[in-house]
């Protein structure tokens, strides 16, 4: 039998891998459900809505305080995407872990300004970090294998927007 090497794990019944080919298209609930008139900006995090997407822009002359959907699910401790981080290596790398983390965060954030990290739970060996968005996970999964190996496993909801990331190292 062929053997061959590859970081992502055999998923669960009902869940999918997440692939390109299943790319979400997948419209967050929390977006469907407030459509903001233009402009509008955000009273939480001063986010701009304009052209029919949320961005960071300055506030125009008569906008509307509209809660943008990043800050709702923040709001609603409703995490759209949860990355865990577990294994000796966590315990003992924390603050690089945490930085990448959060590097990875800025980066997205310019440009998706919905993408954001909603929390990060320390515990142990394990960090937590829920996300607003599906992507972000990704992203910071992505990175942390590129920097750090370890194991990945991503776990989609087809049916909801929902996505679960897990890295594992141990030494
Ligand atoms: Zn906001």
């Amino acid at each position: 039998m062929k053997k061959t090497t590859t970081t992502v794990q055999a998923q669960p019944a009902g869940r999918r891998r997440w692939g390109r080919a299943q790319s979400p298209e997948i419209e967050d609930p929390y977006k469907a459900r407030a459509k903001p008139a233009e402009p509008s900006y955000c009273p939480a995090c001063d986010a701009v809505f304009h052209k029919g997407r949320w961005q960071w822009a300055p506030r125009l002359a008569g906008a509307s305080a509209v809660t943008c959907h990043a800050c709702h699910r923040i709001k609603d401790d409703f995490p759209a995407g949860i990355l865990t981080l577990s294994g000796a290596f966590v315990a003992a790398h924390r603050p690089d872990l945490l930085s990448l983390a959060r590097h990875q965060e800025e980066l997205e954030k310019q440009e998706h300004p919905q993408n954001r990290i909603m929390s990060i739970e320390e515990g142990g060996d394990r960090l937590v970090i829920s996300t607003t968005d599906i992507h972000l996970p990704w992203r910071i999964g992505e990175a942390l294998r590129r920097a750090f190996r370890g194991k990945l496993d991503f776990n989609y909801d087809q049916d909801g927007y929902f996505v679960r990331v897990d890295w594992r190292r141990e030494a």
